[in-house]
């Protein structure tokens, strides 16, 4: 009653399963599911007849081209069209695609980052599709969601190790859903993924006159506008009429393509929003959010608007992350991060936040090496939450449920209280048992963990492989421990595990104020890392410990996780290197250049009152001459400096010096340029400033 199916009102471009069900005979569709579900190799026959089934639902929905569309480490989508245009003799045309194009196809993957796994004589690359992520049609082209890999077999791209990192994980779940009689006749265990969107929406036409933010995603410059967040009357405030017209174009596109965005709000910063999509399984969830971020740059466009998809566009506001809600189900539907109302009796609950708990602490490191960007170190170590310290926020029960079972104490069932709201026409309605903790980098809320390191403009793959490895690796310790127990000890063995866990790894959990500057300081005490920017935490990714976790679980080998670090560390300095050039450039050609003519028109209106007469007063112009003169003079002075720096950053063999030359140098040298140019806006008259201001920026959409 009252229901109506989400692709009746705009149509679906989903190859969906309801689609499949439709278009291929019962068998196939059947032995397509089974091979993705249970993970088994799929037959060629089967490829044939659904690229078929594909082709001609993809035709009648306008479809000429097919792609395969994978992720490489650029941390972009890529694609290669190929039209369905096929010769068959006599000069005859047909649309046609084979089950050989579905399976796989062959880019030239020499100029993908490889980090040196690759060699450049061996440009082979493969892409192969993944049937466990449904195929869609974007601008008239069949996407097919495929993997990448080299000749020789090494990964290429983000979405093979998160494939394997949740094959490992269901491996390791499955035992210990056996281990407690698995009740529901479980076959399978898969993690679930919901990424909240933080984006900025800015006027295009202001967009374009940055060079900074064409070229490189943020504001390289800007002084502090008069009225930044300080107000705090954005969060959640009313949607301007500007920005709910995108939200309602983006909203429609994202559902044709099968992403259920759900929740469009307003955010912190003036400007920024966020959009939270109904949470899907991790593999497809992912690709989801690839498509989110390139959708929401292109309906963005179409409204002459820009979407800023950047971790820090604006220095001094909130910079934009991407919370990745985590869970694991089972097939039968049962979400193992779900506490129940009586906890302590929850064996198998305990028993994966105990898995959690140790897993986040001992693992930290690599955590924080897997949401490090350049963009992100402005947010996570910033004056921003979330910090660059890892640790978990359980909310006030959990942790009393915790504290009580470190100390050997019982526990009873909670109780959800009722709200309140004194005013008796208003329906009454139970409290959640956990409230929230914005400033926790990982917190648990209710049934899923959220981290919230993630950079706005990375990709869910990497977080999520991270988080699945981890967990494999903590549930396969502990189900070698309780399978080798007969079933009257298996209580009494998870509360003693559990409860030895709990206390060794205490020191992980923090529910206080994560902004703080005492928490930097327990922390150390803690013995937590606080890896504040790249250069310190992508080393995380070599360390012995972490090269055997990736190893032991198939998910990387030490090679691949080692051309993983390299590809970051250049990404790092790369990133770096081109936003120093483009500030260069722009003190050069835009900001000296009109700071010279107004001190012109100064030095003018000087000479103006000097011809009236010697006692006409102009002390202000001249105190604005001299501060402009100097200031221009620092600004050329800091310019060069920065040039000459970046000049001696050669390419190093060693790539970790190099990371720490820029981080400690070229950023350096980007400060205090930008310092200077900064301050210099303050007094340079608005007609004579080159580009527009950050009041400009931030209040241009109504
Ligand atoms: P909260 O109120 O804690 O922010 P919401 O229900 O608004 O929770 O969900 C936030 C995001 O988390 C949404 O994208 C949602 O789909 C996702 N989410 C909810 N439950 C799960 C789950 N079990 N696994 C993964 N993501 C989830
Ligand atoms: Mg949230």
């Amino acid at each position: 009653m009252g229901m109506t199916n989400v692709p009746e009102i705009f149509g679906t471009l989903v190859f969906s399963d309801d689609v499949m069900q439709e278009r291929l005979p019962n068998e196939t569709y059947k032995a397509l599911k089974e091979a993705t579900t249970a993970r088994t190799s799929l037959d060629p026959d089967i490829a044939q007849q659904v690229a078929s089934a594909m082709k001609t639902w993809a035709v009648e929905h306008g479809a000429t081209h097919y792609t395969h569309w994978f992720q490489p480490m650029t941390g972009f989508t890529a694609e290669k069209h190929d039209s369905f245009i096929t010769p068959v003799g006599d000069g005859k045309i047909i649309m046609d695609f084979s089950g050989k194009e579905l399976i796989r196809s062959e880019p030239d993957a020499s100029s993908f980052p490889s980090g040196g796994i690759r060699s450049t004589f061996e440009a082979r690359g493969y892409t192969a599709w993944d049937p466990s992520s449904p195929a869609f049609i974007k601008d008239d082209t069949l996407c097919i969601p495929s993997i990448f890999c080299s000749y020789g077999g090494q990964v290429l791209d983000k979405k093979t190790p998160l494939l394997r990192s949740i094959q490992a994980m269901d491996k390791q779940a499955m035992r210990i859903v056996n281990i407690f009689g698995n009740p529901t006749g479980a076959t399978h265990c898969y993690s679930t993924v919901g990424g909240e969107q933080e984006y900025f929406l800015i006027d295009r036409d202001l967009f374009n006159e940055r060079e900074d933010l064409v070229t490189t995603g943020r504001t390289l410059f800007g002084a502090k506008p008069p009225k930044g967040q300080e107000m705090e009357d954005h969060y959640f405030g009313t949607i301007k009429p500007a920005v709910k017209a995108f939200m309602a174009d983006l909203d429609e596109e994202l559902w044709k393509l099968g992403v259920y965005s759900k929740t469009e709000h307003n955010e912190v910063a003036p400007s920024q929003h966020e959009m939270a999509p109904i949470f899907t399984e991790t593999n497809v969830g992912t690709d989801q959010n690839q498509l989110t971020m390139e959708i929401m740059k292109s309906v963005a466009k179409k409204h002459n608007l820009a979407c800023l998809i950047h971790e820090k566009p604006f220095a001094g506001i909130n910079g934009s992350g991407k919370h990745n809600n985590w869970s694991i189900s089972t097939d039968t539907g049962v979400n193992l991060f779900k506490p129940g109302k009586d906890p302590y009796n929850n064996l198998i609950f305990l028993v994966m936040l105990a898995a959690v708990i140790k897993g986040v602490d001992e693992y930290q490191d690599l955590l924080r090496a897997c949401v490090a960007s350049p963009g992100n170190d402005h947010r996570l170590g910033g004056d921003e939450a979330p910090p660059a310290i890892v640790s978990i926020y359980l909310g006030d029960d959990l942790l009393a449920l915790e504290n009580a079972i470190e100390a050997g104490e019982t526990m009873d069932a909670m109780t959800k209280t009722e709200m309140k709201s004194g005013v008796k026409f208003i329906p009454k309605f139970k409290k959640d048992t956990t409230d929230r903790n914005r400033t926790s980098p990982f917190a648990f809320t209710g049934n899923k963990f959220e981290f919230r390191m993630v950079g706005s403009s990375a990709s869910l793959a990497g977080p999520n492989t991270m988080l699945n490895t981890i967990l494999a690796e903590e549930l396969d310790g502990f189900a070698t421990i309780l399978e080798a127990v007969s079933e009257d000890k298996l209580e009494e063995t998870v509360r003693s595990l559990v409860r030895k866990t709990f206390k060794e790894h205490s020191r992980i959990i923090f529910n206080g104020d994560n902004y703080s500057e005492e928490w930097v300081a327990e922390a150390e005490a803690r013995g937590l890392e606080n890896l504040r920017t790249c250069a310190d935490a992508f080393p995380a990714y070599i360390r012995e410990k972490n090269l055997a976790l990736v190893e032991k679980h198939k998910i990387y080998t030490r090679e691949e996780l080692t051309s993983r670090y390299e590809i970051s560390m250049e990404n790092y300095c790369k990133t770096l290197h081109i936003e120093a050039l483009a500030m260069a450039d722009m003190v050069k050609k835009a900001i000296y250049p009109s700071v010279l003519a107004y001190m012109t028109t100064v030095a003018d209106s000087i000479r103006v009152k000097e011809a009236i007469s010697d006692s006409v007063p102009h002390e202000s112009e001249s105190e604005l001459l001299e501060a402009l003169a100097t200031g221009a003079d620092a600004l050329m002075k800091n310019c060069k400096g920065l040039e000459a720096v970046l000049d001696r950053a050669e390419k190093s063999e060693d790539i970790l010096a190099e990371a720490e030359y820029y981080r400690d140098v070229v950023l350096k040298g980007m400060e205090d340029l930008r310092a200077v140019a900064d301050e210099l806006e303050t007094y340079t008259a608005k007609d004579y400033w080159p580009f527009p201001t950050y009041t400009e920026l931030l209040y241009s959409v109504n």
